[in-house]
């Protein structure tokens, strides 16, 4: 389908006509030699606008076609330029018929191998012929060989020949060819020689870090010379390429530490609780707080009295106790005269928290609604009414909480549960539910996807993070071992040992193509199963298709004791907490990743018994799942899971929906340069203080016009 050109959002700030003058992000890629309208609007799809635009898409790995190599010292794997004469050529039937053509160079032979060949090529390649020639050397039936390489008569060629930097490979772009963005590239560089680009980071900056400037990297890693390393630079990790990555990551540290700063001049309540609520609360509780959440509660209650909003993430592994963290602040701002709503995930977790807030706050004189899909009709809209009115302090959903209807008297604090599995846009959006009187709420979000330090510190730039470290006391390890499918019928004798000692069980079941359908299907055929091979056994089900009465209804009899057996979808995933519970199967957990793997485990190990959890894995697995599992075996931290998680998936998986655009960067890549990240944090302190000018330029460079994520 053709688009009308006008409808094009082309960036207004753009010169299309070459002025010498201007700087190469306003200089429009139509100023190149050869860039017509239709290049254009094809490199404008890939976000290729300015001049600037093209000199940061970056290669994605090297050719050395800068010297000749003998053919004796090539080696299988390389990739190289040699030069030789026709020794013989012949058309052979090898299950197919084939072209091969032998070379030699004095130092040794090579066999030229072509599938697919017009009379003309074979009319050319005949004994005695010089040839040049590049590819991949493989060994092959008759020794090295390079199947259809690149290749030109060498009496054709010129004195030179060879390129005089190593060959770039840009990312492959549809309809653009590597020889035209080659010569495109080469005139930007010509222009970045005319001091038309600037480099926003200071020299000192530069000094200390140790990195090349601006004009140097980019023109090194548009055309290494001959003799650059070609490993270090398609590894990314060459002086260059790091100094480019490290100002990307600087930029988007800014832009996070700006919206921040943003988001903490906005007025706020400071909340100011007398504390009587809170040690009422402390008191009626089984437990005593551990140190950990003793240090991140008062974390939090120091950022809730100051009067700039708070923005803190807890993080906890799963099982830490951040719940009642959430509930001890939660009572502190209602003490002090203020609402408090608190979002969860699921309806099944959600329900949960309304049970556990309802029985710590209840013998409080505290009112809490619950706003699920569940409450409708009259009981949904006098709950409406007693949260507009004030009445109810306390209001517990799912994302049911940022819909129209519901609004809020005084809210002051947001608590979102399990916040990687909501957007930024998200919680933003119930942050404006609690605007009131111009002020905006405090926000408190939950995880227990641990993630590395350092990635941390640069996807969570905007907010506090806090660390519950510790887990309760008394918990003992899960034990966690893999089997395979075939040894499916020691798992029901394990299930009746743990039933016979009065433990409870979930058997999760597996997830097929994403399909909500097959998924149901498969947990009814295990729960049918599993009722006729354990007779004896009290078993219920649950997935997603069941209403959430329903769902209720048998979560409730789980938690009670009234069943023994809880055959359950990933729909638990999330926060179910049954104390009782000691054995998890787990199948098809090859197919699970890393993070969901540990979720899922941490439903059991909740009390001072030892649990096991079984993991199911059907024997073709690959190799990365095997890892996996291993990994799983091996540790119950939430934080060495998250780290081996990292390596394994990347950077953009463990973050879940949250921040998108650190998937999006054009040159790092968070897992690689993760070593880059404490320096990048001191150096935005530096530019935020010392050279505030440097720093919109820049966020324009890297982050451009498109919205600044995480914006408010
Ligand atoms: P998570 O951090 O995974 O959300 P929860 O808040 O669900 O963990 O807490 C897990 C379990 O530990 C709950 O049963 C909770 O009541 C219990 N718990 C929380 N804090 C303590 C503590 N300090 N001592 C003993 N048990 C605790
Ligand atoms: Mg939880």
């Amino acid at each position: 389908m053709s688009r009308p050109i006008a409808a094009t959002s082309r960036r207004p700030d753009i010169a299309r006509a070459a002025v010498p003058e201007l700087p190469l992000d306003q200089r429009s890629v139509t100023t190149l030699k050869g860039v017509g309208e239709a290049l254009a609007e094809k490199l404008r799809k890939l976000g290729i606008e300015s001049v600037q635009d093209l000199l940061f898409l970056l290669p994605t790995r090297y050719e050395n076609r800068t010297e000749i190599i003998s053919i004796g010292a090539l080696r299988p794997g390389d990739r190289a330029v040699v030069e030789g004469e026709i020794q013989l050529a012949e058309v052979v039937f090898r299950r197919r018929r084939q072209l091969l053509v032998r070379i030699a160079d004095g130092s040794g032979f090579l066999t030229l191998r072509f599938f697919y060949f017009t009379a003309a090529q074979q009319a050319q390649l005949t004994k005695g012929t010089r040839l040049r020639l590049y590819g991949e050397a493989k060994r092959g039936t008759l020794g090295l060989e390079i199947a259809h390489p690149e290749y030109r008569r060498a009496d054709s060629f010129d004195a030179q020949g060879t390129e005089d930097s190593l060959t770039p490979v840009y990312p492959t772009t549809e309809g653009v060819q590597q020889g035209r963005l080659r010569i495109l590239t080469a005139q930007a560089l010509e222009q970045l020689n005319q001091g038309r680009l600037l480099d926003w980071l200071p020299p000192p900056i530069l000094q200390e870090l140790a990195l090349p400037g601006l004009i140097d990297a980019l023109h090194y890693v548009h055309r290494p010379p001959p003799g650059a390393d070609v490993d270090e630079l398609s590894a990314g990790v060459h002086p260059a390429q790091r100094r480019l990555a490290f100002e990307e990551l600087l930029a988007h540290q800014l832009s996070l530490r700006i919206l921040r700063r943003q988001v903490q001049s906005d007025p706020c309540w400071p909340v100011r609780p007398a504390g009587v609520l809170l040690s009422q609360l402390r008191q009626a509780l089984p437990f005593a707080f551990t140190s950990a959440q003793e240090r991140v509660l008062s974390e939090i209650s120091v950022d809730l009295e100051s009067s700039s909003p708070m923005l803190r993430l807890v993080q906890g592994d799963v099982g830490s106790g951040k719940t009642i963290v959430a509930a001890a602040a939660a009572v502190n701002a209602i003490e002090a005269g203020f609402q408090v709503a608190l979002m969860a995930p699921t309806e099944l977790l959600a329900e949960q928290h309304g049970q556990n807030f309802e029985r710590w706050l209840r013998p409080l004189q505290l009112p809490v609604a619950l706003l699920t899909a569940r409450l409708t009709g009259k009981a949904r809209q006098s709950a409406l009414n007693a949260i507009a009115s004030g009445e109810v302090p306390m209001t517990i959903g799912t994302h049911a909480l940022f819909q129209a209807g519901v609004k809020f008297d005084r809210l002051a604090l947001v608590i979102v549960d399990e916040q990687h599995r909501f957007g930024v846009d998200q919680r933003m959006a119930l942050r404006n539910k609690g605007i009131f009187s111009g002020r905006f709420p405090h926000q408190l979000v939950m995880t227990a996807t641990p993630i590395p330090r350092t990635l941390a510190m640069t996807a969570y730039a905007d907010l506090d993070v806090s660390v519950i470290d510790e887990l309760p006391p008394g918990r003992t390890p899960v034990k966690t071992v893999a089997l395979p499918e075939s040894r499916r019928h020691e798992i029901v004798f394990r299930i009746e040992t743990a039933i016979a000692e009065g433990r409870q069980a979930y058997w999760v079941c597996p997830l097929i193509e994403e399909s909500e359908e097959l998924d149901y299907q498969a947990a009814e055929a295990t729960f049918g199963t599993l009722v006729s091979a354990l007779p004896s056994v009290r078993i219920g089900l649950l997935h997603g298709r069941l209403k959430s009465a329903e769902k209720e209804r048998v979560m409730a009899a789980f938690k009670r004791h009234e069943l023994d057996l809880l055959v359950a979808t990933t729909v638990i995933e999330v926060g179910v907490d049954v104390p009782n519970a000691t054995l998890m199967v787990i199948e098809n957990s090859e197919r699970m990743g890393l993070a969901q793997l540990h979720q899922l485990r941490g439903r059991v190990g909740r009390g001072a018994a030892e649990s096991m959890c079984l993991l199911l894995y059907k024997s073709n697995m690959s190799a990365i799942a095997r890892e996996r599992l291993q990994v799983m075996r091996e540790t119950n931290d939430g934080f060495k899971v998250a780290r081996r998680d990292l390596e394994l998936r990347g950077p953009g998986e463990v973050l879940g929906t949250r921040q998108t655009g650190l998937m999006t960067m054009k040159v790092a890549e968070l897992s690689r340069d993760a070593d880059l990240l404490p320096r990048v944090q001191s150096t935005a302190e530096v530019m935020l203080n010392q050279h505030p000018d440097n720093i919109a330029p820049l966020l324009r460079r890297w982050i451009g016009s498109k919205e600044i994520y995480g914006k408010v």
